[in-house]
C-alpha cells in the first residue's frame, strides 16, 4: 500500500467505496488523515463501517471545513450532470480529486521524477499497460501495475526511484487528477465512446490530451484525426514526442510494415520487432499496442533482445482477442471486452475469413452499421441479447445469420457450423460489439461463461503455452 501522508491531520470524505474507494480510505487513514466514507449502496457502507471508518452522508452532513472530497471515478463529475455531492463540494469550496491524484502528490513528496508510465486512449489501454508491465518484468525491473486495471493505485507499493509504476487511466480518472505528471504518457487512439459521460468529443479529447501534455515523453498513436492533431500541437510546443502509425510511415516514431514494427529515425529505418506468429498480439490494433509498449520500455532503457523475447512470452489479457484453443478445426476466440463496434471491428480485421461471429447485448449508438466492410470475412453471425432486432435489421441481406438468443445456443450453433464449413481455419469469435448487462453482470462474466463452455467440450484442445 502507499500511505497518503499529504493529508495527514486533515479531514476528507471518500465518496464511492466500490473498487478503489475502500483502499483509498485505508491509504489516507494510514497516512494520518481523518476519513469519512460514504456510498449510496448500504452494503458498501457496511463494509467500510466494519473496517472502522466513520460513515457520513455528505449530502446530509455537508462538507464544510473538510479539506477534500475524494471521488470515485464512477461518480459523474460533469456529465450527463454533476452528482449532487459534486455541487455540494463546489458550494463548500472543497477540492474534488481522485485516488490517482493522491498517488501523484505522494510521488512528488517521496520520489519526484520516479519512473512512471501512464496510459490512456479509447481502446487498447489495458493491453498496452499489461504488455509494458510484462516487458519490464522480463527485464528484471521492479514494476507496479494498476489504476484502471487490476489493482487500485494506492494498493500498489509506494513510488521509489527504482520502481516503475505503470498506470492505466480512464478519462474520468484523468479528470480527477490535476497533478498528473507521468514520466511517459501514452495516448493510444481516440474514437467516440461513452460520450454520454463526456459531453462532446472535443471535451473527451481535451481530457485525454492532458495526460500526454503533462508527461515527460508523449507517445501518441496518430492514425485518427484527433490524436494526430494532439501530436501536432505538442510538437508545436517542442514537447518530447514519439508518433506511432500503423497505416503510414511515421516521420519520427514507430510505424508498421506488415507484421514488423519499424523505427523511423533521422539515420533511416530499424526493425524493432516482428509480431508474426504471436497469437496474443494478433491484428493491426495489437501492433499499435505493441508499438506503444515497445516505445515506452525502450525509453526506460530495456534492450532490444529482452523486448523481442518479452513480446513472444506475453500471455495476453483475458477477454481481449484471447485465443482459447480449438474445438475440431475451429479456433475459439474470446473478445468479450469488445463492447462497442470499433473494438469488434479490430477483431474482425484480424482474421482473413471463416469467421463465425457471436454478437449482441446492449448496443451502442449506430449499432454495427459501420462494420459492413468486414462482412465478407464472416461466414455466419449468431445474434444474442437485446440488440437482436436491431442487428437483424442491420445484417439483413448482407450475410447469413441466426437469432440464437443466448450465448449457450450461439456457441453450440457456431461450433457446429464452423466445423462443417469449407474454410480450412474457421474461427468462432465472441466479439459482441455490445455491453453485456442485459444477460450478464459484466463483460468478464460473459467471457468467462464462453471460456467455460469451450473448455467443457470433450473435443476442446487448449492453446499451446508458447502460442
Ligand atoms: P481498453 O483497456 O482501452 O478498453 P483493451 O486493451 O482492454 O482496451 O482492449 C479492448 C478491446 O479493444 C479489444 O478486445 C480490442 O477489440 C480493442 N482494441 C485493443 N487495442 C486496440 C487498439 N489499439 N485500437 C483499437 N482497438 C483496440
Amino acid at each position: 500500500m502507499t500511505p497518503v501522508t499529504c493529508f495527514s491531520g486533515k479531514t476528507v470524505t471518500v465518496f464511492g467505496l466500490g473498487g478503489s474507494g475502500l483502499v483509498t480510505a485505508e491509504a489516507l487513514r494510514a497516512g494520518g488523515a481523518r476519513v469519512f466514507a460514504w456510498d449510496d449502496k448500504p452494503a458498501a457502507r457496511d463494509k467500510a463501517a466494519e473496517a472502522g471508518f466513520a460513515i457520513a452522508d455528505p449530502l446530509v452532513e455537508g462538507l464544510g471545513g473538510q479539506d477534500a472530497l475524494i471521488l470515485s471515478p464512477g461518480v459523474p463529475l460533469t456529465h450527463p450532470a454533476p452528482h449532487p455531492v459534486v455541487l455540494k463540494a463546489q458550494e463548500a469550496d472543497v477540492e474534488i480529486i481522485g485516488d490517482i491524484e493522491l498517488f501523484f502528490r505522494q510521488r512528488a513528496l517521496l520520489a519526484p521524477g520516479s519512473p512512471c508510465v501512464a496510459i490512456t486512449g479509447t481502446n487498447g489501454k489495458s493491453t498496452t499497460t499489461a504488455l509494458i508491465a510484462h516487458l519490464l518484468h522480463e527485464a528484471g525491473r521492479d514494476v507496479a501495475m494498476g489504476g484502471n486495471i487490476g489493482t487500485a493505485i494506492l494498493a500498489l507499493p509506494p513510488p521509489d526511484s527504482t520502481r516503475v509504476h505503470v498506470i492505466e487511466c480512464s478519462t474520468f480518472q484523468i479528470d480527477l487528477t490535476p497533478s498528473l505528471a507521468p514520466s511517459i504518457g501514452i495516448l493510444t487512439n481516440l474514437t467516440p465512446d461513452h460520450l454520454d459521460r463526456h459531453g462532446t468529443m472535443a471535451l473527451y479529447a481535451a481530457i485525454k490530451q492532458r495526460l500526454v501534455a503533462a508527461s515527460g515523453l508523449a507517445i501518441i498513436g496518430v492514425d485518427d484525426a484527433y490524436c494526430a492533431a494532439i501530436a501536432d500541437q505538442l510538437e508545436g510546443q517542442d514537447h518530447p514526442l514519439l508518433r506511432l502509425s500503423m497505416d503510414h510511415p511515421s516521420r519520427d516514431g514507430i510505424s508498421r510494415e506488415g507484421t514488423r514494427l519499424v523505427l523511423d529515425g533521422p539515420d533511416g529505418q530499424m526493425v524493432l520487432a516482428d509480431l508474426a506468429g504471436i497469437a496474443s498480439l494478433r491484428g493491426v490494433h495489437n501492433a499499435q499496442n505493441a508499438a506503444a509498449a515497445l516505445a515506452a520500455v525502450r525509453a526506460l532503457g530495456v534492450d532490444g533482445d529482452t523486448i523481442r523475447r518479452g513480446l513472444r512470452s506475453f500471455p495476453g489479457l483475458a477477454h481481449r482477442m484471447q485465443p482459447l484453443g480449438h474445438v475440431g478445426r475451429a479456433l475459439i476466440v474470446n473478445d468479450s471486452k469488445a463492447t462497442n463496434a470499433e473494438a469488434a471491428e479490430k477483431a474482425l480485421a484480424s482474421f482473413a475469413g471463416g469467421i463465425h461471429w457471436i454478437i449482441g447485448g446492449v448496443a451502442k449508438e449506430g449499432g454495427i452499421a459501420g462494420l459492413h466492410p468486414y462482412f465478407n470475412r464472416i461466414e455466419h453471425a449468431y445474434l444474442i441479447g437485446k440488440s437482436t432486432p436491431l442487428f437483424a435489421g442491420q445484417l439483413a441481406d448482407a450475410l447469413p445469420f441466426t437469432e440464437s438468443g443466448t450465448l449457450e445456443q450461439a456457441f453450440a450453433q457456431a461450433v457446429e457450423r464452423a466445423n462443417a464449413s469449407a474454410c480450412p481455419e474457421p474461427v468462432v469469435l465472441l466479439s459482441p460489439a455490445c455491453a453485456s448487462y442485459d444477460q450478464f453482470a459484466n463483460f468478464e462474466v460473459r467471457g468467462a461463461r464462453f471460456k467455460d463452455m469451450a473448455e467443457a467440450m470433450t473435443e476442446f484442445r487448449p492453446m499451446r503455452k508458447d502460442a
